[in-house]
């Protein structure tokens, strides 16, 4: 399908630049098609960092604007050089800080309209608002960003393929169960950004009042480990390069048990297998 474009509304941000100050450094260091940051990931708070070093966009924004800065900054990156937020659905923990770093930085929000409707009156006066279909690839500059519908309790949730120079990324967090629909949008990426929420045994026999275990465990809550790995068995492949398991749980899941379920996934990969985390941010990925 081909991509439409949505233009992201500043003509200078695409040409500003982050390779620019990395020009004193070796040119090998720029050869990248993608570079990735996860700021954070869990239920209390997720954004991501995807930029071809021309253009950079936040996928969600759910801690603090202040916070999300602090987390930019301490990789060298800055929100000044931010493009566009594209979000992935309404719930609080991936839009916090959506409407103050709009404010503050200038910058378009990209997400579906029925996603728009039930996040409005939490992100106050956005200036500019652009809807995506989910289903329906966009482009923002050179980055292409496939949108894909996920089953989870919000009114039009959506995972994320980005795509650039062939170098192909998925996000897949916040979905209960991974549909063939899904699985077909994981396939043929080098980084994958998969949820791994919960141990189902640890769930069950856990704190949470039933209503809540039943909703987390349901067709529109959040993935298993086991679900996780059952999905990577599927979409792994020789050039997948990064798993980063993501959304884990603080109550019901440790990194120890989703990294060690998981990893049995992978028989057909060498991918480096890592989990995201709340309160730090990961390493800068880049892939050639
Ligand atoms: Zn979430
Ligand atoms: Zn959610």
């Amino acid at each position: 399908m081909k991509p439409i474009a949505i233009a992201a509304d500043s003509g200078t941000r695409g040409v500003k630049m982050k390779k620019s100050r990395f020009s004193d450094q070796l040119q090998s260091e720029l050869d990248y098609n993608l570079e990735i940051c996860i700021l954070a990931s869990g239920s209390r708070g997720n954004a991501v960092y995807v930029s071809d070093g021309s253009t950079s966009i936040l996928i969600d924004a759910g801690l603090s604007g202040i916070e999300i800065e602090r987390r930019l900054n301490s990789k060298g990156l800055y929100p000044e050089d931010l493009n566009a937020i594209i979000v992935s659905h309404e719930h609080t923990d991936h839009i916090q800080g959506v409407g103050v770093l709009s404010r503050r930085f200038n910058l378009p929000v990209f997400m579906s309209s029925k996603t728009e409707k039930a996040a409005v009156s939490k992100l106050g006066n956005v200036r500019v608002i652009k809807n995506f279909e989910c289903g329906s690839p966009f482009i923002i500059n050179d980055l292409s960003i496939h949108p894909f519908s996920i089953s989870h309790d919000a009114e039009d949730p959506s995972g994320f393929t980005v795509n650039q120079n062939g170098t192909k990324i998925a996000i897949a967090t916040d979905l209960g169960i991974a549909t063939s629909m899904v699985k077909e949008h994981l396939k043929g990426c080098s980084l994958l950004i998969l949820e791994a929420n919960h141990d189902e045994d640890m769930l069950i026999n856990g704190p949470y009042p039933w209503p809540i275990k039943q909703r987390i465990k349901g067709r529109t809550g959040h993935l298993s480990n086991e679900a996780s790995k059952n999905l990577l068995k599927e979409v792994q492949h020789d050039r997948l390069k990064y798993v980063i398991l993501a959304h884990l749980s603080e109550t019901n899941n440790t990194p120890q048990k989703a990294l060690s379920e998981v990893g049995r996934a992978m028989s057909h990969c060498n991918a480096q297998l890592d989990v995201a985390t709340q309160d730090k941010c990961g390493a800068l990925l880049r892939l050639k």
